[in-house]
């Protein structure tokens, strides 16, 4: 059988060593994979001019599974953001970024199990027009919601519920206040829960789903939402099991998926080897889920589960002292 080519983007900031560990740990698992390293954000624009080099954007096509670490947006006119123009330039509409409680984690709950499925293509990022008076005293950007995005996005979420037995999908809208946008993904969302009569459907306030999300998590079961709700509430709910080191996401479109951490490059401790890599590990566990390699997947998620529970090789923001290199260490022989 031919060797399966994962595009690999160790990226900026803490990007490097916690991809190298996801890539140690992948193949510590046997998972056999071949990788073509290619460059993007800070790291490109240094090395190559460009944020996003070709060779970047052409290995993702050839390969058509990515793993990525966190990629800088420079600051400032001319740039726009990478991931957003990843997101858009491969159509990967779907956001999927699942939450699920560690045993072992300084999180206030025990029994989350949260996946927000959020719209990656248009809503308040929709990229379109963004105009700024030359004075700076006006601000204004358009947030598009369309019938098709609409759909695919329910459609992925109710599917994605369906596949994995799930009982319930939450649909967070503002359609009270944001009549035309959240107005339409609320109907179009109405029309599509009706094909799946056996998913219980719960339409829920942004505001509301908020403190709901704080007071009693353990209510909800798949989440779907647009744009930026969904990137707001899905750092709420890496927060409910322990922080931005425990969350991964996956960016699926029809043709091509990208795998990568929720967080960001987190300069602030870049370079020290203290970053906690679970995030980027959990992207590769949904990875192998998405090539049909379940079975490596469950046996990462069982490693992680009992290093972290064990707790005397755990990252600083789990509580504990041990390094990136020697968490990861603990991981590798745990497999
Ligand atoms: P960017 O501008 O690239 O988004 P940021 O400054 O917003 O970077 P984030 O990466 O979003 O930083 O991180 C927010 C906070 O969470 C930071 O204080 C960071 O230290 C912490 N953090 C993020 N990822 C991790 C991780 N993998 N392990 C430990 N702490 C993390
Ligand atoms: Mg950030």
């Amino acid at each position: 059988m031919e060797q399966r080519r994962i595009t690999v983007i160790r990226g900026d900031g803490i990007g490097p060593s916690i991809v190298d560990a996801a890539v140690a740990v992948l193949d510590h698992a046997g998972c056999g994979f071949a990788y073509d390293y290619v460059e993007g954000g800070l790291t490109a624009l240094e090395n190559t001019g460009e944020l996003l080099p070709q060779e970047t954007l052409d290995a993702i096509e050839r390969n058509k599974v990515a793993l990525k670490g966190p990629l800088t947006t420079p600051i400032g006119k001319g740039f726009s953001s990478i991931n957003v123009s990843l997101r858009q330039q491969f159509q990967l509409y779907a956001n999927v970024r699942p939450v699920i409680s560690f045993a072992g984690t300084k999180a206030r709950y025990e029994n989350i199990d949260i996946i927000t499925v959020r719209e990656n293509t248009e809503g308040m990022y929709s990229g379109r027009g963004q105009t700024v008076s030359d004075d700076d005293t006006v601000a204004e950007a358009l947030s598009v919601i369309s019938r098709g995005g609409a759909e695919r996005i329910l459609r992925f979420a109710f599917d994605l519920a369906q596949r994995e037995g799930r009982r319930k999908v939450t649909v967070v809208h503002k359609a009270n206040i944001l009549k035309s946008t959240s107005g339409l993904f609320l109907r179009v969302a109405r029309e599509i829960a009706a094909n799946y009569p056996h998913i219980e459907t719960v339409e829920m306030i942004v505001d509301n789903a908020c403190m709901q999300l704080v007071m009693n998590p353990e209510q909800f079961d798949v989440i779907v939402t647009t744009n930026l709700f969904g990137d707001i509430l899905s750092d709420l709910c890496a927060g409910l099991v322990g922080g931005l080191g425990m969350a991964p996401g996956a960016n699926i479109g029809a043709d091509c998926a990208i795998f990568e951490a929720v967080h960001g490059s987190a300069p602030d401790i870049a370079g020290k080897n203290i970053a906690n890599p679970t995030s980027v590990i959990l992207a590769a566990c949904q990875m192998l889920d998405y090539l049909d390699m379940g079975d490596r997947a469950g046996k990462i998620r069982g490693a992680l589960r009992s290093v972290i529970a064990k707790g005397e090789k755990t990252t600083g923001d789990l509580g504990g002292t041990a390094s990136t290199t020697e968490f990861t260490q603990a991981l590798i022989e745990a497999l």
